[in-house]
């Protein structure tokens, strides 16, 4: 078996050349690994290979591991940072465990979500950063504000106190191929630009969270600043 490390590698690589490509610096790029179905051990060995930022979907799941990777990240002479995203759909009744356990947020997608999410989120911890998911494509039974009801509901989410909303998260169908997928990508892209533009934010977003292990040089080709890696870092998952 290919281990982390080498994966990780090899990921890093194909974001460096997606960004030389198009003319940007690989700085503009974050890796999120995605280290869902994966236990705690599997997050430890990327930490040990430079990996900051992890993503997760399922919030038990996600809290089942924290606590271990955390003493383990405690444990280190110079203790690495970690940054958990929660990027799985959200039910109400889970927003006060995201709100105290995670960093990040990618998946919101209603008003009511963001609310109790600002609402639970304890006053020591920074503010939550936020992405609003756009259903892009408009696949029928998938989750996502539609393209043209993300400024009402950014800027509503833009006033909650407890949270900077920085951009916005799409999960595409497969494209067919690079220019297809990086024309969808683009769409998003466009929306970004538009509701910047709009000039009813107090504060630009900065954040496009596109892209995965299949499509992660047209998401970055098309302005992509936030890759979600699962599969090419840490191997074929028996569910999900
Ligand atoms: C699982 C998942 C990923 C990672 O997908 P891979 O194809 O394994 O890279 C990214 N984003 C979301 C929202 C996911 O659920």
């Amino acid at each position: 078996m290919v281990s982390i490390s080498t994966q990780l590698e090899a990921v890093r690589k194909r974001i460096d050349k997606a960004c030389q490509d198009s003319g940007r610096h690989s700085s503009s790029v974050t890796l999120l690994a995605v280290s869902k179905t994966f236990g705690p051990e599997a997050v430890i060995e990327a930490m040990q290979a430079g990996q900051r930022d992890f993503g997760e979907n399922y919030v038990q799941e996600a809290l089942s591991k924290m606590p271990v990777v955390r003493a383990w990240a405690a444990s280190q002479i110079q203790p690495p940072v970690l940054r958990w995203h929660c990027i799985g759909p959200l039910q109400s009744n889970k927003a006060r465990s995201v709100a105290e356990n995670f960093d990040w947020v990618h998946s919101v997608d209603r008003l009511k979500i963001a609310q109790r999410l600002s609402e639970f989120r304890p006053p020591q911890l920074p503010p939550l950063q936020m992405c609003l998911q756009v259903n892009i494509d408009g696949g029928l039974t998938k989750s996502g504000v539609p393209p043209e009801e993300v400024l009402a509901l950014a800027e509503a989410v833009q006033a909650l106190p407890r949270l900077v909303l920085r951009g916005l998260m799409t999960l595409p169908e497969p494209a067919e191929d690079f220019q297809a997928a990086r024309a969808v990508h683009q769409r998003t892209r466009l929306l970004l630009e538009q509701i910047n533009a709009s000039g009813r934010l107090r504060q630009a977003l900065d954040t496009l969270s596109m892209g995965m292990s299949a499509d992660l040089e047209p998401a970055i080709a098309a302005g992509g600043t936030l890759v979600r890696v699962g599969t090419a870092i840490f191997g074929r998952r028996t569910a999900n």
